[in-house]
Order: C-alpha cells, then structure tokens, then sequence
C-alpha cells in the first residue's frame, strides 16, 4: 500500500490556462475540441506534478470544466426540467451559466470557502439516469501516461444535503439516486482489479442528526457490497466529525479521511477508528493555506495518531482538497524572499506530504540529501518567521495590551437623538452603499497608473473628476446621504490592504472562486498596522464639493481577514484587534475632518461562521468586539453604517444587533420584506435599509415597482427606523442602469412620504 494520500488537485491551471481557455470557448473564439484539448494536457501535467512528487493516491475526476456539483448532477441525470432539450457542452454550459432562454442554476459557497458549487435542483418527477462517460474517461486518461487514480466522486449524502429539493426533506431522494451509484460502481469495478473510489462527504462536518446517520449507514452498508473490486474511501473535511463517525465505521468500507487541522478533535475519535481496522487519511498538512507546514507538528500529531492506529493503516493527506489553494511558488518573483520562503502553495504542499510521510513511516535516516535539506529549509524558515522583525511590530503589540477603550461612547438611545438632530436627515432617507460603476475608462486609467504610463497626478486628476462627476449625478437624483464612488478602489479589502502594514500581495495565487473566476487573496504575513491614511482625502475631497452629507466607507475587520489568507502563528481575534485598530484611526481622520457618516462594511461578517454550532459563539465574540473597536473612536454625533452582503439574519440578529451599529443596510431586495420581519419580532432597534432593488442584474425597477417595496416595509418597521437604498454597491452597474434605478427610487420615497 501507498503512503501518501491528496485529496483533490486544484484543476484552473498554474497559470490558469483553464480560465482562459473556456473563456475563449464561451466567447466563440475557439471550439469545444479545442478546448478539451487543452484540459486534456491540464490534467496530464497535475496527474504528473503529483507522480513526480512521489503521492501514491491521486485523484481522477477532480477535474472540472465547472463545477464537481455540477458534474455529479450530470453524472446522475438531474437536468432540470427548462434544459431538457439541450445535450452535451451545450446543455452543462447553460446549467452552469444560463442561456438566452433559461436562468442558469443557483450557485453558493461551498461550505465555508469561497469555492462555489452549483446547487443541485432535484424534483419527484426527473428521471435520473447515469452518465458515467466523464469518470471513465478521465480515468482512462490517466492510465494512458502511467497514473492509476482513485476516483473522486461527490458522496451521495453531501449530493443531497447542498440540494434544492420538491421535497422538505432532500434526504428523501435516496432510495431512487442510491442505486445509481451503485450502478456507477458497478460500472467502475469493470474498469480494474481494484479501483479506489473517493467520496466526498462534507456535509458530516455540520453535526448530524437521525435521519442524516441512517441514512449514512444505508449508503455505505450498500455501496461497499457492490463489488469486492472497489475499496471505498469517505472523506470529510473542514472539521471534526465526532458525531458521525461510529456510524461510519459501522459500515464495511476501507478508509475513512480526517482532518486534523481544522477539526482537531477528531483526536478524540482514533479510538474508535482503530477498532475498526480501517485506514484512516490522516489530513495533516493544511490544504487551504499559503504557509508553509511545520513538519515537527505534523510528526508529532502523527506520532500522537500512531498510538491509536497502526501505522500500517495510516496514509499522510492534505486536510482538504488542494483546489482552494494557490498553484506554486514558481512565479512568484516579486516577494521579498524572506516572506516568499515562508509560503508553500500546492505544489510545495505535496512536496510537504511525501516528506512527512518518508520520516514519519522510515525515519529521519531513510532520507537523502534533498529531502534532509528541505527538511531543514523549511524548518529555518519557520524559526525565522517567528522572529522576524517583519512579522512582529512591538509598538503594536503594545498598544494592543494598553487599550483602554474598546467601544464608543454613548448609548444608541442617545447617540441617535444627537445625529438626528446634528446631520438633519428625515424618515425614509435616501443613500447608496457605496461604489458608483467602476467604467472601462476607470479601469484602463488604474492599469494605465500601475503600469507607470501615467503620474500619479494625472490619475489623481482622473480620480477627482470621477468624484466630481459623482457628487453631481446624485446632487441631480436627488439622493440625502450622497457617497464618492469609491473610484480609488479596485476591491474592497485589496484597497485596504495594500496600504497596511503586514499585508502581502502574491503575483499569480490564484484561487478559483466559481467557473473561470478566480480570486488572488492578500494575505496577511506580520502585525498589521496603520502607515498613515487609509484614503480618507477622498472621501474628504468629496465632501468639500457639496453642501449634502458625504458618508465615508471602510471595510470592517472581519471582512478583511475573511478575504484574506491569514497567518496562524496568533489567534484570529488578535489580527481582528490589529486591523480594528488601523480603522479607528482612520475613521478619527475622517470625523477630524468634517466627515460625519462612516459606513464600515462587514459584507463577509456571515460567511466567516463556523461550521460547527458550539464554535460560533468563540467567532461572534471577536467578530463583534472587533467591529466595536473598529468604531471606538466614532464621536456621539458621528454616525455609523454597517452594510453586509446577506439577507439571512434570522439566527444572528442579537449578534447583528450587538455590533451596536447606528444604520445597517442589508441585502433584502429578492425576498419583499419577508427577512425583515425577524428585525420587528426581536425589537431591533437601530436603524436599518433594507436594499429595496437588486443590483445584480442590469433591469432598473419602475418606480411603481419600488414604492410597493418601501410600503411592504412599511408594514414592519416605522418610517423612523428606515433608510431607503439599493441592496449592494453599484461598481458592477453601468451608469445608463444606475441613474434612472436611483431616480426612480428618490422618486418612489417622494411618492411614499406624500401620503
Ligand atoms: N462599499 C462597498 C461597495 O459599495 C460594499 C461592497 C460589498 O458589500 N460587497 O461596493
Ligand atoms: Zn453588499
């Protein structure tokens, strides 16, 4: 048996040629032929990556042109009923996009990643029925260079537990999807002696209840009979699974994944694994992050695990898939070397395994000369790091253990009477959240800036005419709370980040966010700290051209670390500390200045949840302490916004509420005022704008059509507690949408207010 174990391969390509070759595809330029030519060399050169880096279990069916989701729900039949005309390419393309005729299916985060899988839509009356062409033929493919793969395949439980269903219950879809799976085995027991196939089965992670274990003891009772040819392995990711995994041992199959970083307590579950003699994938070196591991750790959590279970049934792993992190360091020219030999992305990472492995299973003295120098490389690397005058700042940290203040003065009672009566604004008050259409004028002007064509004063001329343009289109509209446009801002952590201390930028760690979209996280390497203004000028620059009051924007500190790669040498709650910090005195710039409404958005504030209940309450804690920090500086009189990207408060509203914001403006537009009502029934009672028109899409709602809105809301808050705004920054709007979409709300509350 092998001894080193990946679970998944990040497929978009090392310098992601498969973005641009579907993009190609989509756009016309090129034909489906050739683009599956080039994934056809994508998957040879990862399949190679992997064999050169001597892992013993690697992946077929990894792969994708899309989505694993969405490759299942073909594999399986699920077409909704609206593509059922379509075949082949056309009809996987226009499941995960659309086309002229048909909404493309819904898409949301997987787990709690910033990878995005397309929500299967399952209905009583589909006719499954199984595909298994892809999964062959990758396999094949792989055989034809030498690799003989195990076969990933998204695990039935996971499948229906991230479904939308007719059903209530989408767990009631297993007895007619289960025995395609076990035709699929049955089909892929034909295809060698043995075969290895991987489940997925995430969903474990959440916590389980009586129906999810039945059925778990279903599923796997059954397909482990299928065939004596197929060894099936259940792996799980992203936390512990405590709760399910007597079940799972229960079941006749061969392995069982863990991952003992994010879900250390699996520890706790050894016993019961090594009773049952199966092989456990033992994920030890972090699939979702930049930094190099620390072997010793690895080797001692190792040595802990080989107390319980034999090391003859122990496989070295990565805790998750690779796909959610970057591709390798080869590109990375720019870094300073220093913090560069930190870092290890995919291609290190299975260099990392294979090590681990070879001293773990035959110790320090089996290995040779290069093996013994990244050995020690990597463990200079991290002494270094520990005391590296770049990752430590004693003037922060000392600030930090001299804090006096954590929270802002006043009571909300209080505070809000002072702002009414200071910045004069009326019931149902007009505003936006913040970015004004980022134009290919725009963009070309920053690009032309970062490439040194043009000075910085002419793009700083540029910029100031943008603002210029701003302030004058919502003067006109007729908006109260007017915004700058955020036209400095490529992003809305990068911004921030490029200009703290302690952040760094790679140059090609891309991580695939959903389709061809992928993302380059910053990442946070040091003490972050505050080198002088965060932009404030801008929003000052605005201000000064209008009589109208000017709302200020900052991205919150949870925000901030969510879209971060971040270090993990210190808790969390300490890096939220640091940035909150840096805000505050950002925001005591901007009040210094005139400025009297500060919007520190937390869009990311739900999405940092943790998947595990009995861990939220550690996450809301520093979550909301930061943000209070954050504002601590604020005057009474000065009012702060919050504005976050989600509509779901139902389970968080003490949390939301706790943050002790003056106005929140969250993302409502798609659901009437249905969400709303959990703000009344709790007696909430800052302020709120609930977004009254869906930026997401081109179409600019009539005014009829949004003052229908604002009276539904109306049935639930008082116009004394509303603010009137879209549901989302309009950076990705034109401005021949934007401006009739905010006329016709100023026009809708004007309409509103003279009943
Ligand atoms: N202020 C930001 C904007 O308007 C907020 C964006 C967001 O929440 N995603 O673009
Ligand atoms: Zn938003």
């Amino acid at each position: 048996m092998g001894k080193t174990y990946i679970i998944g391969f990040p497929r978009i390509g090392e310098k992601r040629e498969l973005k641009f070759a579907l993009e190609d595809f989509w756009s016309g330029k090129s034909s489906f032929d050739e683009l599956n030519i080039i994934a056809k060399k994508l998957k040879q050169k990862h399949w190679n990556y992997q064999k050169k880096a001597k892992i013993d279990f690697i992946s077929s069916n990894d792969f994708s042109f899309y989505d694993n989701m969405l490759d299942a729900s073909v594999v399986l039949g699920a077409i909704p009923e609206r593509f059922k005309n379509l075949d082949k390419e056309e009809l996987y393309f226009a499941m995960a996009r659309g086309n002229k005729t048909n909404v493309a299916m819904e898409m949301t985060k997987w787990f709690n990643t910033n990878y995005h899988y397309i929500v299967p839509e399952l209905s009583r009356n589909m006719e499954f029925k199984l595909d298994a062409t892809k999964i062959i033929s990758e396999y094949n493919e792989a055989k034809e260079i030498g690799v003989k793969t195990k076969i990933n395949i998204v695990g039935l439980l996971t499948y229906l537990g991230l479904s939308k269903c007719d059903n209530d219950n989408c767990y009631d879809f297993v007895d007619k999807i289960l025995p395609l799976y076990e035709e699929l085995l049955s089909v892929i027991s034909t295809l060698d002696d043995e075969v290895v196939v991987q489940f997925d089965e995430p969903i474990l992670v959440r916590g389980v209840n009586d129906i999810l274990l039945s059925n778990l003891k279903k599923v796997y009772d059954r397909l482990a009979l299928v065939s004596p040819k197929i060894k099936i392995v259940v792996t799980t990711y992203f936390e512990h699974i405590n709760d399910s995994i007597a079940t799972l041992c229960d079941t006749p199959i061969w392995a069982i994944g863990l991952d003992f970083v994010h879900g250390k307590e699996n520890l706790q579950s050894l016993d019961i694994v090594g009773k049952s003699g199966k092989i456990l994938i033992a994920g030890v070196v972090n699939g979702r992050n930049i930094w190099k591991n620390d072997i010793d750790d690895s080797l001692k959590l190792l040595a802990t695990i080989s107390k319980t279970i034999k090391k003859d049934k122990i496989l070295v792993s990565t805790s998750c898939s690779l796909l959610h992190s970057p591709y390798m360091l080869k590109y990375e020219q720019k870094l300073d070397p220093q913090i560069k030999n930190w870092l290890s992305f995919t291609i290190e990472k299975l260099d990392e395994v294979a090590l681990i492995a070879k001293i773990f299973f035959d110790g320090f003295d089996s290995l040779n000369n290069d093996e013994a120098e990244q050995y020690h490389i990597t463990k200079d690397a991290l002494v270094k790091k520990s005391i590296s005058s770049l990752s430590n700042d004693i003037t922060i940290k000392n600030r930090i253990a001299s804090l006096q203040k954590f929270q802002r003065d006043g009571k909300y009672e209080d505070r809000i009477v002072l702002q009414k009566e200071t910045l004069g604004y009326g019931d149902l008050a007009t505003t936006t959240i913040g970015s004004f259409p980022q134009t290919p004028e725009l963009r070309a002007k920053r690009l032309d800036f970062k490439k040194g064509e043009i000075s910085k004063d002419i793009y700083e001329d540029y910029i100031k005419s943008y603002i210029d343009d701003c302030i004058k289109i919502q003067e006109d509209v007729g908006l109260d709370v007017l915004v700058h446009g955020e036209p400095e801002r490529n992003d809305m952590v990068e911004f921030f980040a490029d200009k703290l201390n302690g952040y760094g930028f790679s140059s090609n760690g891309w991580v695939q966010s959903y389709g061809s979209r992928c993302v380059k996280p910053p990442f946070i390497y040091g003490d972050v700290s505050r080198n002088g203004s965060l932009g404030y000028e801008w929003i000052v620059y605005a201000q000064n051209k209008t009589k109208k009051l000017v709302k200020g924007m900052l991205t919150g500190p949870v925000t901030m670390i969510n879209w971060s790669f971040v270090r993990e040498d210190i808790p969390k709650s300490t890096i939220a500390t640091q940035i909150a910090l840096a805000l505050s005195d950002e925001i005591d710039d901007l009040q210094k200045h005139g400025i009297k409404i500060i919007q520190v958005d937390e869009a990311a504030f739900k999405e940092g949840y943790p998947l595990r209940f009995e861990k939220r309450a550690e996450y809301e804690k520093w979550a909301v302490d930061s943000f209070k920090l954050s504002v601590a500086s604020s005057f009474k009189d000065t009012q702060i916004h919050s504005h976050m990207c989600y509509s779901e408060f139902n389970d968080i509203i003490k949390t939301i509420e706790a943050m002790d914001a003056d106005v929140i403006s969250i993302e409502t537009a798609r659901s009437g005022n249905r969400l709303l009502k959990v703000f009344k029934k709790v007696g909430y009672k800052q302020e709120v704008g609930p977004g009254i028109y869906d930026i997401h899409s081109p179409r600019v709602p009539s005014v009829e059509e949004m003052r229908n809105q604002i009276i539904a809301l109306l049935e639930v808050l008082p116009k004394e507690q509303l603010w009137i705004n879209p549901d989302c920054g309009l950076k990705t709007r034109k401005y021949e949408e934007v401006i009739p979409s905010l006329k016709n709300m100023v026009q809708a509350v004007k309409e509103v207010r003279g009943h």
